[in-house]
């Protein structure tokens, strides 16, 4: 944290009940371009005070939100969907700055987002119960779904507009008001929807942005008025927030970190699996949660696929996610760079093979930019630290592993579960993959299972505390609450007439 020259650097502003809000705190972080290395922004550091007021704000806007017909909220939606597509460009620069990721690759996570929007657009059917005529003698039931009142976001960095995505629109189109702290590095895009947002009619109050680090999340953890809080991020703070949120009497959902492995039985294409395996291990510098950064080779398939994936993941261009042609960017911050590469010094001291390294990698123009070249490992064994550890970025580590016995039990004995997938031409050792493997997202001959927004996401074990995935109907569940409502009118020839004490029967 340091305090910025503000006279020089703009400062992102806060968003408090449907306007822009300066902030009050005196501690500011950095937001910068991991390109260049260059400081392009001042992010203020939330007091819980403004916490308080963004708060107060989502909970004055609950009551009348709530009562705002389903198909009206929905509209505002179809409109908001409409300016995220106009202001894509925008977004995807914005996106790219501040995350160094490539413009083509945030211009598909942007476009995973619009999808959970288009999702949440059809809310009025989403929103409809059950009923059922004559549980009883004269009597019918019928099952509503209610909104929570204020829910809050926290969200990560390596996806600065996806992942806010995943969350609000689903939340505000059940009924809810939002608060949404997206990550301190990556704070400007989430700026930018909320004013798109209120472009598209949304009132005042229903969606408010704060920034912020610990002090501003446990704020919204504590608040009463905060009734759930969804979360994605690394594994001991998604443990964190659930306990602490589920121990003021939230409903929480906490997605963490991930170790997502890709099996190879011998029989797949190999030139078809190392060209997905690039992608899914080297795109957006291997800073995505369902990025595969372990390699599960089975049988005699690991020479031939090493070899394939280090020839292809060398000729990757690496450089600056603004320019043309460029296929990987660099790193969040400096220090994560230099976190990664102790990894890769790790693993060369612990023996595994370095089948490419990419820590030599020069950019010419950006010296002090945070790349990091893609870096292979071969023969890596489970008890190493490039193994057990996510290490989030361009590291894809090789294990070698005798059959699909073998290779199943592997995955099922790494505590995190969020993705895998496996790659074969037979449908028997697929089938019994999907049947067996304790992850919550699977691929077949898909490198990276990324549910559709109609489908709900979310992972197993250390990648998710809680019990609903995020959007899909699971979303839908988790921001609102079921009330079941019995009905007789003393009108009916059926009522019962004197008093009654013992447990009523309907049938
Ligand atoms: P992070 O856990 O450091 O930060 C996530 C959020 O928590 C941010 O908004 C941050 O401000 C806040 N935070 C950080 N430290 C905190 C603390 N001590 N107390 C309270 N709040 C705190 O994660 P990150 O580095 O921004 O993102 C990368 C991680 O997110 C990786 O582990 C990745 O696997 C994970 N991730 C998971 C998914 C998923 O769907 N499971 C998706 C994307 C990212």
């Amino acid at each position: 944290m340091t305090i910025l020259n503000s006279e020089r650097i703009a400062t992102v502003s806060l968003w408090i009940d449907g306007r822009k809000a300066a902030s009050r705190s005196s501690r500011m972080g950095e937001v910068t371009n991991p390109a260049t290395g260059e400081v392009i922004r001042a992010v203020p550091l939330c007091t819980a005070a403004e916490i308080n007021d963004a708060v107060a704000a989502a909970a004055r806007a609950f009551p009348a939100w709530r009562q705002t017909p389903p198909l009206r909220r929905a509209r505002i939606l179809t409109r908001f969907r409409e300016l995220l597509e106009t202001h894509r460009s925008e977004l995807d620069r914005l996106i790219s700055e501040e995350h160094g990721k490539t413009v083509a690759d945030a211009a598909g996570s942007l476009q995973r987002g619009i999808e959970v929007v288009e999702f949440a657009s059809g809310v009025p059917h989403l929103l409809k119960g059950e009923h059922a005529e004559d549980v009883g003698r004269g009597i019918d039931c019928h099952s509503m779904s209610q909104p929570l009142g204020v829910c809050a976001g926290i969200t990560p960095f390596n996806f600065p507009v996806m992942v806010p995505l995943w969350m609000f629109p689903v939340a505000i189109a059940c009924g809810n008001t939002f608060v949404l702290k997206p990550s301190e590095k990556v704070p400007s895009a989430s700026l930018r929807m909320a004013e798109l947002f209120k472009e598209a009619g949304l009132p005042d109050g229903v969606f408010n942005v704060v920034h912020g680090d610990k002090e501003a999340v446990d704020a919204l953890l504590t608040h009463p008025e905060v009734r759930a809080v969804s979360f994605v991020g690394s594994t001991p703070i998604a443990k964190y927030v659930y306990e602490t949120g589920t121990r003021h009497g939230k409903r929480v959902q906490a997605l963490g970190g991930a170790k997502n492995h890709a099996v190879v039985l011998p029989d797949a294409d190999l030139d078809f699996t190392a060209d997905a395996l690039i992608g899914a291990a080297y795109g957006s510098a291997g800073e995505r949660c369902m990025a595969i950064s372990a390699v599960v080779a089975v049988g005699d398939a690991g020479d031939a696929l090493v070899q394939k994936i280090a020839a292809k993941a060398a000729r990757l261009k690496v450089g600056p996610g603004s320019e043309h042609g460029i296929e990987m960017g660099p790193l969040i911050s400096r220090a994560h760079r230099d976190k990664v590469k102790g990894y890769v010094d790790a693993g060369e001291k612990e023996g595994a093979k370095l089948a490419l390294d990419g820590r030599g990698l020069q950019v010419a123009g950006h010296d002090n930019g945070f790349f990091l070249g893609p870096t292979l490992f071969d023969h890596v064994k489970p008890e190493m630290s490039i193994y057990k550890d996510e290490i989030f970025g361009p590291v894809l580590v090789v294990l070698r592993a005798a059959d699909l016995d073998q290779a199943i039990n592997l995955v099922n004995r790494n505590p995190y579960g969020n993705g895998t997938a496996i790659f074969t031409r037979s449908g028997g050792a697929a089938r019994r993959f999907q049947n067996e493997i304790q992850v919550g997202m699977v691929g077949i001959n898909v490198p990276i299972p990324v549910p559709m927004a109609f489908f709900s996401f979310g992972g197993w074990k250390n990648s998710l505390f809680g019990d609903l995935h995020v959007h899909g109907m699971e979303g839908v569940y988790f921001y609102t609450r079921t009330k079941v409502v019995t009905t007789r009118w003393p009108e009916s020839p059926e009522a019962p007439k004197g008093g009654h004490m013992v447990m009523p029967t309907h049938g």
